[in-house]
């Protein structure tokens, strides 16, 4: 059967872009979409202190605007911080979270991605939720156990209705800003696998659903990321359990999202006429 599941196209600025640079690379992707249709979910993920600009430069248009990590409490003594209060309370839609960089380089672990997880869903923010092995896991063959690992942990907790906004991203942590693309075949691999161990979470007694199979996992847009990149991303999205894209590095560029954009277009139209013929 063939289910539909929304395209995703985010953009990670990741620590690029001053207010007034990202005000202007805001723009630019604005102006490419506005006068398409059917386009993808589009996000755009720059840093929080150029948060405000760029929701401002979306309001009103298809694009979205999103977060690159938050705090997962509401508010208190947590220097440095940002919560999902003042996400919601700017506009911001969607929040990155467990992206590897994060969990590389600022302690986030699979208990804290579930914390941001859950705080994610308490405050209605759409979360993209990153997984993916190292080099290391992947040439000891630990890929699957590690993607599995990092799945089932985000998930404690989590009642299944829940899933209906939850996106996850396949982001190998030794694709991400190297300029070595995970195959699309195998990449797709994987994201089947993510969709394949939330359905088990869910067919589990204590994922909540008492034992009968669940099939959450077929509705949970599961984005690929790792050098995305316009003269690949057709490859990628043209495999069926490859929803969207999670771009860092090409985002920084309008021509080349703009090209990735409209790669998502594509596959949304496609999609959308292969359920109406299988009658869907
Ligand atoms: C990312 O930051 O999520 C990412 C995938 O980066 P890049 O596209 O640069 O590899």
């Amino acid at each position: 059967m063939t289910t539909q599941r929304k395209t995703i196209i985010a953009g990670n600025w990741k620590m690029n872009k001053t207010p007034k640079e990202a005000r202007e690379l805001a723009s630019a992707v604005v102006e490419s979409v506005k006068t398409k249709t059917d386009l993808p979910e589009i996000v755009l993920c720059p840093a929080f202190v150029a948060l405000h600009d760029v929701l401002e430069v979306a309001k009103g248009t298809p694009v979205n605007v999103g977060a690159q990590h938050m705090d997962y409490r509401d508010e208190g003594a947590f220097t440095g911080e940002i919560s999902p209060v003042m996400l919601t309370s700017m506009g911001v839609t969607h929040v990155i979270i467990g992206h590897s960089e994060r969990r590389q380089f600022f302690g986030e672990t699979n208990a804290t991605v579930n914390l941001r997880l859950k705080a994610a869903l308490k405050h209605k923010l759409i979360p993209i939720v990153c997984v993916g092995e190292s080099l290391d896991e992947r040439e000891e063959g630990l890929t699957d156990a590690v993607v599995r690992r990092q799945v089932a942990a985000a998930l404690i907790d989590i009642d299944e209705e829940s899933t209906k906004t939850l996106v996850f991203a396949y982001e190998p942590v030794w694709a991400i800003g190297t300029g070595k693309t995970c195959e699309a075949a195998e990449a797709n691999r994987v994201c089947l696998l993510i969709r394949g161990v939330v359905n088990e979470f869910y067919s589990r007694a204590e994922g909540g659903h008492k034992g009968a199979k669940s099939t959450a996992g077929d509705h949970v847009p599961i984005l690929y990321g790792g050098s995305v990149k316009a003269s690949n991303v057709d490859e990628q999205l043209a495999l069926p359990d490859i929803d969207g894209s999670l771009v860092g590095g090409a985002s920084l560029n309008a021509g080349e999202f703009q090209s990735i954009i409209v790669a998502g277009a594509k596959r949304q139209t496609t999609m959308a006429s292969k359920l109406t013929r299988s009658g869907t």
